[in-house]
């Protein structure tokens, strides 16, 4: 395998041009993934924020969301922010009762979840594993998690008056998802710690 860490971004709907050029910037080399085919050319995955119904039917119709669990299985480390973080939680509240996930990472995530305090918002968070600077995190109709299991290690949490203390980012092994948007801010530790995951996970 190459040095050079050749990640897809699941291409089916949402901010994917975003995550491309972050990961571009990181020093990965970037596919767009739309089939099976594509998703058997790279060794990772990011799957973009956006609308997790709309992105889950789009996988289901594509016939992507089986290879999408299996590669998952196999150990393909994937990153999820947002919607994706939803692709990639074992259980979803508020969810239309059809919606289904790749899953892998034990949460409950709730959509929506601080659409009911506040549409969006930006709130500066610390992240374990990306230094002290805290990080401006924008979240756009986020969802958050309600309950993690023991493998899951919570990375960050919100400490501003708009949702408090609920979890927003985890991982799980390969799996990364944060709730909040990094491909929007210019700051790129997020998609850095993601190459790192990659790197190790070979
Ligand atoms: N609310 C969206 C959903 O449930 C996620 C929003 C986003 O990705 N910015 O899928």
């Amino acid at each position: 395998m190459t040095a050079t860490p050749r990640i897809g971004v699941l291409a089916l709907q949402g901010d994917v041009r975003e995550h491309a050029l972050a990961l571009a910037e990181v020093g990965a080399e970037v596919a767009r993934v739309r089939s099976a085919a594509d998703l058997g050319s790279v060794e990772a995955l990011v799957i973009p924020g956006g609308e997790s119904t709309t992105m889950s039917k789009l996988a289901l119709s594509n016939d992507l969301m089986e290879p999408l669990r299996e590669a998952r299985r196999a150990g393909m480390p994937m990153y999820g922010s947002c919607a994706g973080m939803i692709m990639l939680a074992d259980r979803v509240t508020d969810a239309r009762p059809d919606q289904e996930t790749i899953g892998g990472i034990d949460i409950t995530v709730r959509r929506n979840a601080f659409g009911r305090q506040v549409d969006s918002f930006e709130s500066d968070l610390i992240v374990a594993g990306i230094g002290a600077d805290p990080l401006h995190a924008v979240f756009i109709r986020a969802p958050w998690v309600e309950s993690a299991g023991p493998e899951v290690e919570v990375l960050a949490s919100v400490v501003s008056e708009v949702g408090a203390g609920t979890i927003v980012a985890v991982r799980q092994g390969p799996l990364l998802a944060t709730s909040f948007h990094p491909e929007l801010t210019g700051d790129l530790r997020i998609h850095r710690m993601f190459v790192e995951i990659v790197r190790h996970s070979r």
